[in-house]
């Protein structure tokens, strides 16, 4: 029983840790369904780009 629950709380913890940090503010604003309002981010949008600054390649 509490080792069941503590494999859970584990891959929950390693699930919410990921996302958290794959996530960058136009991903959760998007997620949220609206436009990331981030001054740097809104620049970017309206040259037709993504803010690299928030978004960094991999
Ligand atoms: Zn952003
Ligand atoms: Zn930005």
């Amino acid at each position: 029983m509490n080792i069941t629950k503590l494999i859970l709380a584990g891959v929950f913890a390693l699930v919410a840790t990921t996302n958290t940090y794959a996530e960058s503010c136009c991903d959760k604003a998007k997620a949220a369904g609206k436009a990331c309002e981030h001054p740097c981010c809104v620049k970017a949008v309206a040259d037709g780009k993504v803010c690299e600054k928030c978004n960094p390649k991999k």
